[in-house]
């Protein structure tokens, strides 16, 4: 065991009552927020276009070097409470190499340190690059937004910019259920998320079936909002939202861990519907609610540029770069210092709550100031 680890980390199995990704218990631990994450973009190169894609204006087909995996590597040692890393692209296997040579040893690091890891991923790859991080990682998050090869075709490759034909679409869609299977038999924890936006949001009950079906151990909900690909799509009202939440929850299979994230329902609100749905969020069994980690335990590196960002979105500038900073640091000045961080960094102990996302307060409550709000019991 090194200096860092701690044996807690190592031996708690991820459960809703262990998710080290929610930047509640750090802030609990310290008495506030401390980088407890980091997050690392390894590509930009995807073979898919999803509509959704939080990142989509920075996929490219080509792309230059990347920084030596060694910068990264000290950077990351530095972090005195590294809990996570998240790799994240762009499909982060649509290389083999990149897989070698940068993803194995990052997770090899993490698992030597205690930290848990994550890959976000299509899956549409070839399984023997997926194979290769059994021994190695946590979690293997993927987006399941579908019922079958149409919904895949159409929302998978909608960024395109030219037609892709149905019969593509099938095979990667049909690569993706194969992998997951087979991957779960194997005994990697899959996690799988739906968004909640004007698609989807009438069949979360399908969905959430068919991604137990697969052998995933745990379902990720998120509202979609307005960012990148996103940002021209109709937002769904927040009534709708939590309907579409309430439905789900009537139909789970309250077996599997479901995880809600970056929820626009605060403990805050003056509406009873509000505290009715957190309510039941609370007292369902094996559902959490996941505070959202973007600048309040997480930054983003880009692996080419070493640019830090607060989220891997690309709508907020990058505030600092590895080739200079310590990561501890750029966090530190982005918690005390950027005006963004001032408009969203509540916390409310008793509701377990520390704040909205910035893209959620934009979207829904832009007017509304949280720093001066008060989660209530209505
Ligand atoms: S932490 Fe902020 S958003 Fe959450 S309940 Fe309190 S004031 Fe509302």
């Amino acid at each position: 065991m090194n200096r860092f680890q701690s044996p807690a980390s190592i031996t708690k199995e991820l459960s809703p009552s262990y998710d080290p990704w929610d930047p509640i218990s750090s802030l609990q631990r310290y008495g506030k927020h401390v980088l407890t994450s980091v997050e690392m973009t390894v590509t930009n190169l995807c073979n898919m276009r999803c509509e959704h894609c939080a990142v989509g204006d920075s996929l490219t087909t080509r792309e230059g070097e990347m920084l030596p995996l060694e910068n990264m590597l000290n950077r990351l040692e530095q972090v005195e409470h590294l809990e996570t890393i998240s790799i994240t692209g762009g499909e982060p296997m649509f290389r083999a190499d990149t897989v070698d040579n940068i993803i194995v040893p990052l997770l090899k690091y993490a698992k030597e340190r205690g930290v848990r890891s994550q890959i976000n991923s299509n899956l549409t790859m070839p399984y023997s690059r997926y194979e290769k991080l059994l021994p190695y990682l946590d979690v293997m998050h993927i987006s399941f937004n579908y019922v079958n090869g149409d919904d895949f075709h159409e929302v998978g490759f909608a960024g395109s910019g030219h037609a892709v034909a149905k019969e593509a679409a099938y095979r990667l869609y049909n690569t993706m259920l194969e992998n997951v299977q087979r991957l779960s038999q194997e005994g990697m924890f899959i996690s799988a998320e739906s968004m909640i936006n004007y698609r989807t949001h009438g069949k979360l009950p399908e969905i959430h079936r068919l991604i137990g079906d697969m052998g995933c151990r745990r379902h990720e909900v998120h509202p979609m909002y307005a960012s990148n690909f996103a940002s021209s799509l109709p937002v769904l009202p927040l009534k709708e939202t939590a309907a579409a939440i309430h439905s789900l929850l009537d139909h789970r299979n309250p077996e599997m861990w479901m995880l809600f994230g970056t929820l626009p329902f605060f403990a805050c609100s003056i509406l009873e519907e509000d505290h009715e749905l957190l309510r039941r969020l609370k007292s369902e069994k094996n559902v959490t609610v996941r505070n959202d980690p973007d600048g309040r335990n997480r930054v983003n590196v880009n692996m080419f540029t070493g640019d830090v960002f607060v989220t891997d979105f690309a709508d907020i500038p990058a505030f600092g770069n590895i080739a200079e900073s310590k990561l501890d640091d750029i966090f530190a000045k982005w918690q005390n210092e950027h005006p963004l961080n001032q408009r969203v960094n509540c916390h409310c102990a008793g509701a377990g709550c520390c704040g909205p996302n910035l893209l959620v307060k934009e979207m829904y409550y832009p007017d509304i100031d949280f720093k001066s709000r008060k989660a209530i019991t209505l």
